[in-house]
């Protein structure tokens, strides 16, 4: 068993410390994500695992350290005017407000590949129950200690340690962040992903072959440190609207942004958001074993019958019309006269994530439904497309 806890050794407040820093500019500052004081003073709190990377980063800012305290020196009060920006309720501070990705600051490569963060792995836990196929992990980063803040839709790069075959670093490979911008724990200190390891046989040699970063991400240990750049991704990011209609179309690990949607809306509560929608799940899994994050997902549908529907379609145990195999395309067409008049509304959004081509067989299914009422699906999904209501992100 991991033990949350002792990994991260957040909860114990003699592990982090509090530096006091000046002589950074606000540019600079603002890469640090701390309010500058009058006084040109930055009070910052850090881990002790993380005590050196930072007294680095922030020689490197230009920045000159003049007291290094015990985090537990301070008061409650004092611990909670050094949290970063982000963290306290301005008029502008997005956690209080509601999911305003269009107007808000949309955070972007705030580390990048040469200089990324370096977290910690909280938890990494299998999803795939009994008798299901493939290994997909949930896996959660101690982000504590450094600058990295995202919203839900984004991704974040992970570099994989060790070289490629031509004896270079590795490069970075991207992954839907599964967490909300509160993360799991909601102390805004942790991102989650979803990740599932690539196995295949090669197709000359036919040995079996596993992916570097994914198979490396699902072997992690809690307590283990992880290479993290980024955020990046505007496509995902969900509308301003409380009100607007979400349609989430997802195959296996094309969940994880859908469940970052649906704890934003369904399980945290917000002062001033709250999701008044309707959220429409359609979600293409193998087998029910398969059905990530399964128990969650089926408690917030009875629990709001009237704002989330969950559709599964499990190709290795449902049939379609024709006898065949139950994929997600197939689930549309089921439901293709609903889903047609959903998305003539203004205020509905559609969600594609998952598997490279996944949305072929979705535009086939549509493009029968609008026909029948003399529509044009091709032309609509470019006119849902300009409206930024139509939004893919397949790999
Ligand atoms: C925006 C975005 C978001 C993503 N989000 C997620 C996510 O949430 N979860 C997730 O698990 N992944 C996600 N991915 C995929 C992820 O980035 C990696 O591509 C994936 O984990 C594989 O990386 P790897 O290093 O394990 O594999 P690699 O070692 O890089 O191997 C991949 C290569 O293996 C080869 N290959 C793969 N399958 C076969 C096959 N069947 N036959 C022959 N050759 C094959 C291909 O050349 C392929 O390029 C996302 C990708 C993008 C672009």
């Amino acid at each position: 068993m991991y033990s949350t806890a002792r990994a991260s050794g957040r909860s114990d407040t003699n592990r982090a410390f509090v530096y006091e820093v000046v002589g950074l500019s606000q540019t600079n500052t603002d890469k640090l994500d701390y309010p500058i004081r009058r006084s040109g003073t930055i009070y910052l709190t850090v881990p002790y695992g993380r005590m050196n990377q930072e007294m680095r980063r922030i020689n490197r800012l230009g920045g000159k350290i003049v007291s290094i305290k015990p985090a537990s020196a301070y008061t409650k009060k004092e611990a909670q005017n050094n949290r970063p920006l982000q963290q306290q309720p301005t008029k502008n501070n997005p956690h209080k407000s509601m999911a305003h990705a269009a107007t808000q600051e949309i955070p972007v490569n705030i580390y990048r590949p040469k200089d990324p963060f370096v977290g910690k792995c909280l938890s990494n836990t299998e999803l795939v129950g009994e008798g299901g196929i493939g290994t997909v992990r949930h896996l959660i980063f101690d982000l504590s200690g450094g600058n990295l803040r995202y919203l839900e839709g984004q991704s974040i790069g992970i570099v994989p340690p060790g070289t490629d075959k031509a004896g270079k670093s590795h490069k970075l490979r991207l992954y839907s962040i599964a967490s909300t911008r509160h993360g799991d724990n909601l102390d805004d200190q942790t991102v989650s992903l979803c990740v599932r390891k690539l196995e295949y046989n090669h197709p000359e040699t036919g040995e079996l072959i596993e992916g570097v970063c994914s198979s490396y991400l699902c072997r992690l240990e809690a307590g283990a440190d992880v290479a993290i750049t980024g955020p990046v991704g505007k496509e995902m990011l969900l509308p301003e609207d409380p009100n607007a209609n979400i349609v989430m179309m997802a195959t296996g690990t094309g969940i994880a942004p859908f469940r970052a949607y649906l704890w934003r809306f369904f399980k945290e509560k917000h002062e001033d958001y709250q999701f008044k929608g309707f959220a429409w799940l359609i979600f293409g899994i193998p087998t029910s074993a398969n059905i990530l994050y399964r128990e969650e997902l089926e408690a917030l549908q009875a629990q709001y019958p009237d704002h989330f529907r969950l559709t599964n379609a499990i190709s290795r145990e449902q049939k379609n019309a024709e006898g065949g195999k139950m994929y997600i395309q197939h689930r549309v067409a089921e439901h293709a006269d609903e889903l047609w008049q959903l998305v003539q509304k203004e205020n509905t959004h559609v969600y594609i994530c998952g598997l490279k081509g996944m949305e072929g067989g979705i535009n086939d299914a549509l493009t029968a439904a609008a026909a029948k009422e003399g529509g044009d699906w091709s032309a609509y999904v470019k006119q849902m497309k300009q409206q930024e209501r139509w939004h893919v992100e397949v790999y």
